[in-house]
């Protein structure tokens, strides 16, 4: 059984150090447990901030010393509990290691569902987070502006595909022009802006003549710089993630800026709401499910998976995701059956 755990809090962007690779025995089930064998483990930015000593408060942080905890797809190899069978194929919490406990509280059974990875991604979590915060606080009308950084990823492709939908404008901003030509020709944005180009503030706002009625915030940074002098009156802010700060040991340098801010939030009477999708399950999941199966059979959306192979690969690919080297939702193919 290997595990991956947490080795040291990083300080900035983790390197390989602050993990560390053990082998254990596969453990046991008792009286009501299930073991799971992991097939697909999820990769996403939030475990960057549950590396830290202290955590952002909707979890726990890891402690030093356990493993990385994380989105499953796994596999019932044995079981003690009744409803779970030896075969089932269930969407886990089971975390960076081939083999994990559960007494089953927090097991969703996912049937012989084709793609299972997609729990993860396009039918999961982050998929979901896009649904709600496009729709509950974004909410675009037909004809507005949409704006995504991150646009290809997990949460962006859907967030854009969605608003398209719902009859918006759509320009996204994603690192690399491999990933822009994909967000305009595969997920269909009406545009899509290379976050590292130096012109790119000009080139936003060329994209943008109209101004932005929705800014879906995944990433902060220089991104969101080039954003606030585009917002139009009465723009709505989801704030889903700022992953250009989450290595920040440091308050940045520099003037400080939060007035600026807070006088556009006031002047042009934006809406900038934050949201955790952990909230919203027990109100929203099942109108997300209905909607989200019936784009995918119609083709209306297009999910994009990064298939890691290798549990040990898992911090690699992790450290990758922070810097933008992930394309589309990042996953670490564990074992195939
Ligand atoms: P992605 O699959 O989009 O991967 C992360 C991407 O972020 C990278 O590929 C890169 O895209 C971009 N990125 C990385 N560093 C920077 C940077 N310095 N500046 C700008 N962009 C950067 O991840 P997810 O879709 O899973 O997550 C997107 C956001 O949503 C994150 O902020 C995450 O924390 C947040 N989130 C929030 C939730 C909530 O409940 N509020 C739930 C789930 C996710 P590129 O190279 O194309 O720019």
């Amino acid at each position: 059984n290997r595990r991956i755990l947490l080795a040291a809090h990083p300080r900035g962007l983790p390197t390989p150090a602050d993990f560390r690779l053990e082998e254990t025995a596969v453990p046991v089930p008792g009286d009501g447990q299930v073991l799971l064998r992991t097939l697909y483990l999820s990769l996403d930015p939030y475990m960057r901030n549950l590396m830290e000593e202290i955590g952002p408060g909707y979890a726990p942080p890891v402690p030093l010393g356990a493993p990385m905890v994380g989105g499953t797809v796994s596999r019932v190899v044995q079981s003690h509990r009744e409803g779970l069978r030896t075969g089932d194929l269930v969407l886990a919490n089971a975390g960076w290691q081939d083999y994990a406990l559960s007494d089953g509280s927090d097991l969703t059974p996912l049937g012989d569902m084709p793609q299972p990875s997609r729990a993860l991604g396009g039918l999961g979590m982050p998929a979901f987070t896009a649904y709600v915060g496009l729709l509950d606080i974004g909410q675009p009308r037909a004809g507005e502006t949409v704006v995504v950084a991150a646009a290809t990823g997990a949460v962006g492709s859907v967030v854009g595909q969605i608003a398209r939908l719902k009859g918006a404008r759509v320009v996204g901003i994603a690192g690399g022009a491999d990933k822009c030509r994909h967000a305009v020709e595969v997920l269909g944005f009406d545009a899509c802006i290379d976050r590292n180009d130096p012109a790119f503030a000009q080139l936003l706002a060329d994209a943008c003549r109209d101004g932005i009625d929705v800014y879906f915030e995944n990433v902060g940074g220089a991104v969101f710089d080039a954003v606030l002098p585009l917002l139009n009156v009465g723009a709505r802010v989801p704030v889903c993630g700022f992953i250009a700060h989450y290595n920040d040991a440091d308050v940045p340098a520099g003037p400080d800026r939060l007035p600026r801010v807070t006088a556009a939030i006031l002047q042009k009477r934006i809406c900038m709401q934050g949201f955790i999708i952990l909230d919203h399950y027990a109100t929203r999941y099942d109108a997300f499910r209905r909607d989200m199966a019936a784009w995918l059979a119609a083709g209306q959306v297009t999910l994009r998976e990064d298939v890691v192979d290798g549990l040990e690969n898992a911090p690699a690919a992790f450290i990758g995701l922070l810097q933008g080297r992930n394309f589309g939702k990042l996953v670490v193919l564990v074992a195939d059956r």
